[in-house]
């Protein structure tokens, strides 16, 4: 019987690693209101000085106590190995192997941890801490101490403290295989106990419910706690125990727990001669140990049941995770370079386990590009085309186009008309274009993600490194991201920089527009009265006459300015204009009422067409520059 202590004791050990969540393990756990004696009792039962204790919130996270009885190999074979002296030791979960001796730096490395998580300003923490004391003088168990429940919220406790310290209390004892302690002070009414309270809650029946009763030496005079301690208050089905543990004054005298149990057993002995032997801190120890014996002994095939379906499911998810791992830095590289080819290949459209359910990533991030600068132009085209160029028609070419010429008739489109409402359509395409790095940006943030979980099975046995990487990735991607938008800003921007005219692709559209509307021309003209003058030969600017020498610049290959040029009528051709509210006449821009209500004449219409086409095929050589790059 003696042996299941520490076989329990080793699976606590084990699920502390694993979640100690997943298993309910038998432990016994100290419950009560604040300062009623809990840590007190539980370094009665070390017999050690080992926890913080005092007025007021002391105990601030749960402590996992367990009690290790050793025997004196034990103990020899340990100071062996570690090199140390002494008769008892202790060791915390989260300072490794660290073994401490000395039983006051157990105690400052708790209170330390306890500020670690908590604050220093009674703040109080759900993490447990765990702690093991080997020690020859205590019997196997494995205590939890808790911090007591609570009322009115002081220092940096949240408002609803009560209710935080009664939730974590609760989590520990409704463990269906826990022993409840509950821990009363004889100076209050025991029918007001929080603590029998609490643990009525969650075990109504009192199987597993053993009551304490400390401060017997603080009593009123004139009372005492004898019908308490005979359960003719509050019967209490595994008993109750009365204890007297240290006082604040005989901590600060350091008085030895030793000596407190001798005092103990005196006053028993004085106060209480017929229950002394069924009260006090030895007694205590060993109904708890008994009673932890017979509480494993009966949670025991359900434990087994429970270990063994467990075990059973971590063994088939570590064969899941391959054959053992050798040599540690060549899988990690063989990892990072598998993951970075496959990237690569699925960016090329080369990878293996390429789905036909979706679209994968290189044709993605393509079309991507196409789309988005496609589309989103295509729309932006429209949009411009239709909303610029039919306002345009109205107001922009009006103003950019007629407006600019002042009181020279208008025998050119202008430069910088067109100019200005040709940079008006490329800026549009700096939108798209973000938008473009952005979905790029999303498919290869998507190719992460595909890579690591589909085509690398491997790295999914390591969900740490898998993690990491796609994290470095990820940032590596998002780093580019702002490069990436800088650099389509300049492309833009060098496309606005300059408006090449006399790129070779806008020569030619704008020679075939020449001969169409040089066609379309020539038909007006045949249709034309006869009354109408007809245009001279010299104002189709073929040859001599004032447009001889712009005709030049365009090298007669029918360049847009000699096309627009053509179009145009001759200052005098007072049939060019025949409703042109600027014509001959110098004309403050700004006073220039805007015409865009007035129906356009023939001509004004004509150079609307010819700027529209201009800007649409001007429009189009830039889309195809940004889309190839
Ligand atoms: P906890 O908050 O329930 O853990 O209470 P502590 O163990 O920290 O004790 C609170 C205070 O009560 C400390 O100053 C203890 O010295 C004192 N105390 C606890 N038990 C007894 C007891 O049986 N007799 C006397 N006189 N003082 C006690
Ligand atoms: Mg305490």
């Amino acid at each position: 019987m003696e042996a299941l202590i520490p076989v329990i004791n080793k699976l606590q050990d084990v699920f502390n690693t694993v979640g100690a969540d997943i298993i309910h393990l038998p432990q016994i756990v100290v419950v009560g209101t604040q300062s009623s004696g809990k840590s007190s009792v539980l370094e009665s039962l070390v017999g050690r000085d080992l926890l913080p204790r005092g007025t007021g919130i002391v105990t601030r996270r749960p402590l996992i106590l367990q009690l290790v009885h050793i025997d004196t190999e034990d103990r020899r074979k340990t100071f062996e190995e570690n090199g140390i002296d002494g008769d008892e030791w202790g060791k915390f979960l989260h300072t490794k192997n660290k073994i401490y001796t000395d039983f006051e730096e157990i105690r400052q490395e708790i209170e330390a941890e306890t500020e670690r998580l908590s604050g220093t300003n009674k703040g109080v923490s759900d993490e447990p801490i765990h702690l093991k004391v080997f020690s020859p003088h205590v019997v196997n168990l494995t205590l939890v101490d808790l911090p007591g429940l609570t009322k009115v919220p002081v220092g940096d406790q949240p408002n609803d403290i009560e209710l935080q310290i009664r939730d974590l209390i609760l989590k520990y004892i409704s463990n269906p295989n826990s022993i409840i302690l509950a821990v009363t002070a004889a100076n209050t009414d025991m029918a007001t106990s929080e603590a029998l309270k609490v643990a009525r809650d969650v075990d109504p029946e009192g199987r597993r419910t053993l009551a304490v009763v400390t401060k017997l030496d603080l009593m009123d005079a004139g009372t005492d706690a004898m019908d308490v301690l005979m359960g003719r208050v509050i019967p209490v089905r595994l008993g109750l125990i009365g204890v007297v543990n240290r006082s604040q004054l005989d901590i600060n005298n350091k008085k030895l727990v030793a000596d407190a149990i001798r005092d103990e057993y005196a006053f028993l002995q004085k106060k209480y001669p017929s229950l002394a032997n069924r009260n006090g801190t030895k007694y205590l120890a060993k109904t708890l140990n008994r009673l932890l014996m017979h509480h494993i002994r009966d949670c025991l095939p359900e434990l087994k049941t429970r270990i063994n379906v467990l075990a059973a499911q971590y063994q088939s998810m570590l064969s899941g995770y391959g054959e053992p791992v050798d040599d540690k830095s060549s899988t990690l590289l063989q990892l990072i370079t598998k993951f970075a080819a496959e990237y690569c290949h699925t960016i090329e459209g080369t990878a293996k386990y390429i789905e036909t359910t979706e679209l994968l990533c290189g044709v993605c991030v393509c079309v991507c590009v196409c789309v988005c600068v496609c589309v989103c132009v295509c729309v932006c085209v429209c949009v411009c085309v239709c909303v610029c160029v039919c306002v345009c028609v109205c107001v922009c070419v009006c103003v950019c186009v007629v407006c600019p010429q002042g009181p020279r008739p208008a025998l050119f489109v202008p430069e910088v008309s067109f100019e200005l409402l040709v940079k008006r359509q490329v800026k549009r395409l700096e939108e798209p274009s973000l938008r473009c790095v952005e979905l790029v940006h999303e498919e290869m943030q998507r190719i992460i993600q595909h890579c690591s979980n589909y085509s690398t099975q491997e790295l999914l046995r390591f969900p740490k490194l898998h993690d990491a990487i796609v994290e470095v990735v990820t940032s590596l991607l998002r780093k580019r991201l702002p490069v990436t938008n800088e650099m389509v800003h300049n492309l833009v921007a060098i496309e606005l920089a300059y408006i090449n005219t006399k790129h070779p692709d806008f020569a030619d559209a704008c020679g075939l527009m020449n001969n169409n509307i040089e066609e379309q021309r020539r038909n007006r003209m045949r249709e034309l009265p006869s009354s109408v003058p007809r245009d001279k030969p010299s104002n189709m600017g073929t040859a001599g006459g004032p447009q001889a020498g712009a005709e030049q610049v365009d090298g007669g290959t029918g360049g847009w300015r000699g096309m627009l040029k053509k179009e145009d009528g001759m200052p005098g051709d007072k049939n060019a204009f025949p409703s042109s509210p600027m014509r001959g006449n110098a004309v403050n821009l700004l006073d220039v009422p805007v015409p865009v209500a007035r129906k356009l004449s023939a001509r004004e219409q004509r150079d609307c067409e010819v700027i529209e086409r201009l800007i649409k095929s001007y429009f189009l050589i830039v889309r195809k520059n940004i889309q190839d790059r």
